[in-house]
């Protein structure tokens, strides 16, 4: 048998890296046996608090489609309940490059095919919201930059910051709660107060701070800055969309299977809330509804049509230090 030449020797090893990587990200039963204890550690979750009528819900969803991967079977529960649920969306998602370039079919979107993409998502979360029965008197959307949060939060909180996506410095879309506003971490941060206070929420559902996405992350900070501020973290609940490690996997559409825990969060408070078979086709016909993101992330979209979503009662991990702080070494003050 001829070997390789010794430049291509590399080659056999990478093809079955790929090849294995592939069929863990994508293939059911290569993911249990590599995951052989995540169902189960599913399965011995505490259930979520049942909803009640009369509650009221709001969830702070950084993108158009979070609230509906991390909760429309929560939202479809709350509502047979009695719940009122309320969404506000910070951003209207003009910062996802993929997305602009088949929305405007051209390799480098402009700032004019980030802006048409804003729209269009705001609509596609509308058209989401219907499937799940909320009322258009109950959305909000703040219109802030999608992928600039973080910089709001630290350097642009006081000078405005314009978005190199929309080319926009200030809240622009028709529909926005607050057209006009520079973006800035202080009027994101009123912006947010202001419907929150409108409600006042009995239950915030809000990003977990160990969620991957940069925006997810600000936005827990600012909703458990903010509930800080009222005395009501008690009040907040936390969930996650980009968990790491590929998570959810497998990737597709796998209704029988449970959502696993987040490799990023694995110990947090988690609950488990279960979705009835009719939920969960609801749940994918309101994913259904964000048709530009279901065109460039659809297999990940729809791994979210689960048995179950998760909800933690905790940002942090018990115990004296939060998962992934590291401690201070070497100060002995
Ligand atoms: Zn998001």
């Amino acid at each position: 048998m001829r070997l390789l030449p010794t430049r291509h020797r590399w080659l056999p090893p990478f093809v079955l890296l790929s090849l294995a990587l592939a069929l863990w990200i994508n293939f059911t039963p290569f993911t249990r046996l590599t995951q052989p204890r995540a169902a189960m550690r599913v399965e011995r979750l505490p259930a979520t608090s049942a909803f009640y009528s009369g509650q009221k819900i709001m969830i702070l969803s950084p993108h158009p489609d979070d609230e509906t991967l991390c909760c429309a079977g929560m939202i479809q529960q709350a509502h047979a309940a009695g719940a009122d649920v309320y969404v506000t969306w910070l951003t209207s998602g003009d910062g996802f490059e993929f997305d602009a370039a088949l929305e405007g079919r051209q390799l480098r979107p402009g700032s004019a095919a980030f802006r048409k993409l804003a729209l269009r998502r705001m609509q596609e979360a509308r058209a989401a919201a219907a499937v799940l029965n909320i009322p258009v008197s109950h959305l909000n959307f703040l219109g802030y930059p999608d992928g600039g949060l973080f910089r709001l939060f630290l350097e642009n909180y006081a000078t405005a910051y314009t978005s190199p996506t929309s080319g926009l410095n200030r809240v622009s879309y028709d529909g926005t709660f607050n057209p006009g506003s520079a973006y800035t971490g202080l009027n994101l941060e009123r912006d947010m107060a202001s419907v929150v206070d409108a409600v006042n929420p009995d239950l915030l559902l809000v990003p977990a701070p160990q969620d991957a996405h940069l925006d997810h992350r600000t936005a827990s900070y600012l909703a458990q800055r903010l509930m800080a501020e009222r005395g009501q973290t008690a009040r907040l609940r936390f969930w996650v969309v980009h968990g790491g490690l590929e998570w959810p996997l497998p990737k597709g559409l796998h209704r029988g299977d449970p959502l696993t825990l987040p490799s990023r969060a694995m110990n947090l408070a988690w609950t488990r809330d279960d979705l009835t078979p009719a939920q969960i086709l609801k749940k994918g016909a309101a994913i259904s509804a964000y048709r530009t993101q279901m065109t460039v992330l659809g297999r990940f979209m729809v791994a979210f049509e689960r048995k179950n979503e998760l909800l933690s009662t905790t940002a942090l991990p018990p115990g004296p230090l939060g998962e992934g702080v590291q401690p201070i070494i070497g100060d002995g003050r």
